[in-house]
């Protein structure tokens, strides 16, 4: 497989996650509860932390909001978590920032949308004072540009710079090309006004997923910066995960993005830790980083008439996930681990011995039998009602075996 060669060749550092060149792709999420609400927004960001979100976003729209943010990352500190508060702006950020030096002082990093502060308008000032909220308090910022909030005054000067060439390019080109000016033109003021080169993220999201590719691919090939990448609006259900994946995908793959977020619509009073699982799946999906152990398992078909094996990949899946908070304690390099847990003898056996721990169980008219492979070689046949919990048992002792450490494998002899 060859080699995932990163674009980019600077490094940000927010809180304590290192973003760019050849730090890991960092995952994050943002939360959807009012910022003024407390122990909501510290109790999502903690859910959201905990499923491996490594930096969080919550909204910072308006006074009581600002004055949360010190008080939740005082509680998140609390309950033990280190993870790095973003905040994102629009509109009214540079008052909220000189108004609340203790949100400006306890966010990691500052997200700014350079479409609706003042940037293109009479003059670039409320940008300015986000950026020397930034340098005074040492901050990274994302200049964080979106299609849906696309700086206008720039966009109609290209539109109408565009439509005086001798062959006009496509209203839709021009509509990127504005995206990848507009973080340039940003990233630079921003460093006339002392923020430093490695404390600018870029990004320029946009919701279809060829205008993703074209616009990064762009951003990409003209600066260094650390780009965070992501399908805004991506949609609910089924369709935002295929429409993210397809998206970011072909970028990571070519090198380019440092930080992902997956914009899932959850369904009303659904898991919005979704996003993270997705986003992770992404990563490791490309084999870019390991997250969880992958459980490969065949589709079914007419040999598998019993929902048996589908029931058995469900509560393995299931099994793997409560596990991993403690595995991942107590076992380093649990998350490499691959099972397979397979519907009869046509692709069961093969598909097992490539993975670490394999079940082929029986097909219809098969012998009612199931055979486990460890590490490639058939180490037992389990047989009648209790397959499951013995296979679980056999996950157990492969992983403190294989995983654990020294000390722990003491304990267990
Ligand atoms: S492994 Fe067997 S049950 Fe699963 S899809 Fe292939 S033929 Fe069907």
């Amino acid at each position: 497989m060859p080699n995932i060669v990163r674009r980019t060749t600077a490094t940000a550092l927010v809180g304590n996650v290192r973003i760019g060149s050849d730090a890991p792709v960092v995952v994050q999420s943002m939360t959807n509860t009012d910022t003024a609400d407390i122990q909501g927004t510290i109790q999502q960001v903690a859910a959201l932390h905990r499923a491996g979100s490594e930096l969080v976003r919550v909204t910072v729209n308006n006074d009581d909001a600002a004055k949360a943010v010190p008080f939740i990352v005082d509680g998140l500190a609390k309950l033990g978590l280190d993870v790095p508060i973003v905040g994102d702006f629009h509109y009214n950020g540079h008052q909220l920032l000189k108004k609340y030096p203790a949100c400006a002082r306890g966010l990691a990093k500052y997200r700014i949308n350079p479409g609706n502060v003042s940037i293109g308008r009479k003059n670039d000032d409320n940008f300015r004072t986000m950026i020397e909220c930034a340098v005074e308090n040492q901050k990274p910022v994302r200049i964080g540009v979106n299609w849906g909030s696309l700086d206008q005054s720039l966009l109609t000067r290209m539109m109408d710079e565009n439509s005086r060439l001798p062959e006009p390019l496509d209203a839709r080109d021009v509509t990127m090309e504005a995206m990848v000016v507009s973080a340039l033109q940003s990233a630079k003021i921003a460093e006339e006004s002392g923020l430093r080169h490695d404390q600018i993220i870029l990004s320029a999201k946009v919701s279809g997923v060829r205008d993703l590719l074209d616009v990064y691919t762009m951003l990409a090939a003209r600066c260094d910066y650390p780009l965070h990448l992501g399908l805004t609006e991506a949609g609910l259900g089924m369709k935002g995960v295929v429409a993210s994946t397809a998206g970011l995908a072909p970028l990571l793959l070519a090198g380019i993005g440092d930080t992902i977020r997956v914009s899932l619509t959850p369904k009303p009073g659904g898991d919005r830790t979704e996003e993270v699982q997705v986003a992770q799946q992404i990563l490791q999906s490309l084999s870019i980083r390991s997250f969880t152990p992958q459980v490969t398992a065949c589709p079914g078909c007419g040999r598998t008439t019993s929902t048996f094996f589908q029931e058995m990949a469900q509560q393995i899946q299931t099994y793997l996930r409560d596990s991993m908070p403690a595995w991942r304690e107590k076992y380093p390099g649990v998350e490499e681990l691959k099972l397979a847990v397979m519907g009869c003898v046509v692709n069961g056996p093969g598909e097992s011995k490539h993975a670490n721990i394999g079940i082929s169980l029986p097909g219809t008219f098969e012998e009612p039998t199931a055979p486990v492979y460890v590490d490639g070689r058939l180490m037992t046949t389990l047989r009648g009602d209790h397959i499951v919990a013995e296979f679980t048992r056999i996950l157990d002792e492969y992983v403190a075996t294989r995983y654990g450490k020294v000390s722990e494998l003491a304990s267990i002899q």
